[in-house]
């Protein structure tokens, strides 16, 4: 025989293979590491950058400051110096020095000063000549050097110098004035070429709390002052002119007054209290940091995709080995365990391959011995179901096996034979229902059924021979038996049961012939021995004088044995009409403590000759039961005789009366010879005596408790009893107190 090859389950198919992991996470790695290192790069750039376009600002509005200093400087110290000449003192002091000042003009002009009017004033500020534009002298301008800007609808125009002109005697005598061209100034001041397209310098001053830029370079088209709003409210909004205007100074990230985002530094000319801006779109600032930004990610995106072909190519060269070894291993199954190492990569793969060489020949050994066990086990095993199949169906017992519900699983034949059943017909169907139970002819309810007792306590049932147990058959026939259900436990767990009954008909004929017979012969006896005894009494008659000792001792032997052979017959009369099913109880109204106390006075008389103290505990109420009384009578006078003769000389015997639930529980105790325990279960059977009570009594027949439990039985009580072998035994009788239907023994099956 050989092993049916199990179910190879087919080798899982890869979710996700080693190459496609390797990549997702090189790409994901490489992807995050450029994206961080452009992220990082494009910050430090920028923020580098802004540090040195803002220092760059910074530089250029301090060059265009010195710048506008050096001018103004210049101016002034031109003004000053043509103050001392003494051709300006003459026309300050009244004199006509035609041709003069054209002469200075120009020789300022050769001087590369953009000097375009020049003016003479005497002491009092009153014009005393004057070449280009006309001008007038400020307030104090023979006192002290005063610089003139000049205004107007196009902005900056001009500016002028005021110095005092002083004779050779130190006198200030007038005041000369010089009115400068702007533009050649502005020209280089304002120039923003070095800061690209979007760089602006602004020139701004105040005036009514207005800001107004001083040179119209973004109003080429109408040539008019451009007003950049309330310098308080831009001053609020922080537009940087507006606090160069306030006096402050800042290089910083700013809003212009367009609104766009700019780098500005910025400053307040205190010369001319006007605010200086130099400023560029930051846009355009950082646009080399953005393209650096740009070209990065590109560069990276480029080393990603390189990194993750590279990664590719590496991957291929890994798990091929791998691929190929699962690809082997999963065709390995019962019949094919060959596998020879053939990777030689000298890595963890090469090891792999040679531990799946291993592996396969152990499962190969293994397998093989498997197989041969599985064999010999199965031949085992087969062998063992043959005997044990043989030994089940020469059985002559009926045996039944059923699962932990009850179902019938097995029979063997002579369950066939003996209910006249067929196996197919009940095999699965419910024990409880294909094999049903009579008890005394009556039919015994499911759950009393043995079996379905025995599952639910989990305790082997057997019925007491004397229960005259029958199962009904196919053909609706009782048959008698005798049965033993053992429940099947592995550990605490139930698989089910096993009934086995025996066939009890030819037994239960011998015990109808037996009792029919018995009736018989215990009838016929019954008038001999009465005759018997009558003529005994006759001749023991006091009167009779003729009799020798010897004789009157001879005849109360007789007495005494023909009494005993009466008590015999007697009871073997009971026993046999008791079987026969020929005695009714006749119910009546009975007051059980009057009963009881009679016989209780029998029990006295008995235990006083015997020396046997007896303490009987009777309820004084009376307790009216619904019973025959000459059958209870039978069953105490047993009990109480049984009680005396078992017990010990000076023993005593104790009778217990309690009325509980509907029942009177009668018990009579006494500290005698006991029921050896191995013989307790035959107590109640027909003829029987302990071992230990043969030797104590002599006479006893074993019929007295067969009758008593079969009363009991019929009365619809309860007959039950604790014993112990030299300790003593306990007997309660139990009796409905009501009208509860008692049961009829039914004769034997014949
Ligand atoms: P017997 O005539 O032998 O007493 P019974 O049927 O009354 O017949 O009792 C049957 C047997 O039960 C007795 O032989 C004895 O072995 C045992 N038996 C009954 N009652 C007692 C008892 N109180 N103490 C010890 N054994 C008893």
């Amino acid at each position: 025989m050989t092993v049916r090859n199990p179910r190879i389950p087919k080798a899982p198919a890869v979710r996700t293979s080693i190459r496609t992991r390797l990549m997702r996470q090189d790409t994901l790695f490489a992807t995050g590491i450029v994206i961080v290192l452009t992220l990082l790069s494009f910050v430090m750039a920028r923020s580098a950058l802004q540090q040195r376009v803002l220092a760059q600002l910074s530089g250029i509005l301090f060059a265009r400051e010195t710048l506008l200093e050096q001018a103004l400087q210049s101016a002034r110290e031109e003004a000053a110096l043509l103050g001392s000449r003494s051709e300006l003192v003459r026309i300050a002091q009244g004199g006509e020095l035609q041709g003069t000042l054209e002469a200075m003009l120009i020789n300022m002009r050769d001087e590369h000063m953009p000097a375009q009017a020049i003016a003479v004033f005497d002491r009092t500020g009153t014009l005393r000549g004057s070449v280009g534009t006309s001008m007038e002298a400020p307030f104090d301008a023979t006192q002290a050097t005063i610089l003139q800007p000049i205004t107007g609808d196009e902005g900056w125009k001009a500016y002028r110098v005021f110095a005092p002109i002083r004779s050779d005697d130190g006198k200030n005598v007038g005041a000369v004035g010089i009115e400068f061209d702007v533009v050649s100034l502005l020209q280089p001041l304002l120039s923003a070429t070095s800061l690209g397209e979007t760089g602006e310098i602004l020139l701004a001053m105040e005036k009514n709390n207005a800001i107004i830029l001083l040179h119209h370079r973004y109003s080429a088209a109408d040539r008019r002052i451009i007003l950049l709003g309330s310098l308080d409210d831009q001053y609020a909004f922080d537009l940087p002119l507006a606090q160069a205007l306030k006096g402050e100074t800042g290089i910083r990230s700013a809003e212009d007054y367009a609104g766009k985002k700019v780098f500005s530094a910025y400053r307040l000319i205190p010369v001319l209290g006007w605010g200086l801006e130099v400023k560029v779109d930051r846009t355009e600032a950082l646009r080399s940091v953005t393209t650096l930004a740009v070209s990065m990610g590109v560069a990276g995106a480029l080393l990603t995709m390189l990194a993750v072909f590279v990664t590719r190519l590496l991957a291929l060269r890994l798990t091929q080995p791998l691929i190929r070894l699962s690809g082997r291993v999963s065709l390995l199954r019962p019949g094919n365990w060959s596998f020879r190492s053939s990777v030689r990569s000298g890595d963890e793969v090469e090891v792999l391959d040679r531990v799946v060489e291993d592996l396969a020949a152990r499962l190969k050994m293994t397998y093989d011995h498997l197989e041969d066990e599985v064999t010999k086990r199965t031949a085992e095993l087969r062998e063992q179901y043959v005997k044990d199949r043989a030994i089940l169906e020469s059985i002559e017992h009926g045996v039944v096996a059923v699962d932990r519900r009850g179902k019938i699983l097995d029979i063997n034949p002579s369950v066939e034979r003996l209910l006249g059943v067929e196996r197919e017909m009940i095999l699965g169907e419910s024990v409880s229902q294909a094999i049903s139970f009579c008890i005394h002819r009556k039919p015994c309810p499911a759950k009393k059924h043995p079996v379905m007792q025995a599952l639910e306590k989990r305790e082997p049932i057997r019925a007491a021979t004397n229960m005259h147990m029958n199962i009904v058959r196919a053909d609706r026939g009782l048959l008698p038996v005798n049965v033993a259900v053992t429940p099947l436990l592995v550990g605490r767990k139930l698989l089910g049961a096993v009934l086995v009954f025996q066939d009890m008909t030819d037994d239960r004929r011998i015990d109808y012939i037996k009792s029919e017979f018995i009736s018989l012969a215990s009838h016929q006896l019954r008038t001999p021995i009465s005759t018997l005894r009558w003529y005994i009494e006759l001749l023991s008659d006091g009167k009779n004088k003729n009799l020798t000792q010897v004789q009157r001792e001879s005849i109360v032997e007789m007495q005494t044995a023909a009494t005993r052979m009466a008590d015999l017959v007697e009871a073997l009369l009971h026993a046999a009409r008791l079987e026969g099913g020929s005695i009714t109880p006749k119910l009546k109204k009975v007051n059980i403590t009057a009963l009881l106390t009679n016989i209780a006075e029998e029990l006295r008389a008995l235990g006083k000759d015997a020396k046997i103290s007896c303490a009987i505990d009777i309820p004084t109420k009376p307790v009216m039961i619904m019973t025959d009384a000459i059958l209870v009578h039978i069953v105490l006078q047993n009990l109480f005789s049984n009680a005396v003769k078992y017990s010990h000389p000076n023993g005593q015997v104790n009778v217990k009366v309690r009325v509980r639930n509907g029942w009177v529980e009668i018990e009579v105790t006494d500290r005698g010879i006991g029921i050896p325990t191995p013989e307790q279960h035959r107590i109640f059977e027909r003829l029987f005596r302990a071992r230990n009570a043969t030797t104590v009594d002599t006479d006893g027949n074993g019929l007295g408790l067969f009758i008593s439990h079969m009363i009991v039985d019929i009365l619809g009580g309860k007959i039950s009893f604790k014993s112990m072998e030299n300790k003593g035994s306990a007997f309660t009788v139990r009796l409905p107190m009501g009208t509860k239907k008692s049961g009829v023994p039914s004769p034997a099956s014949s």
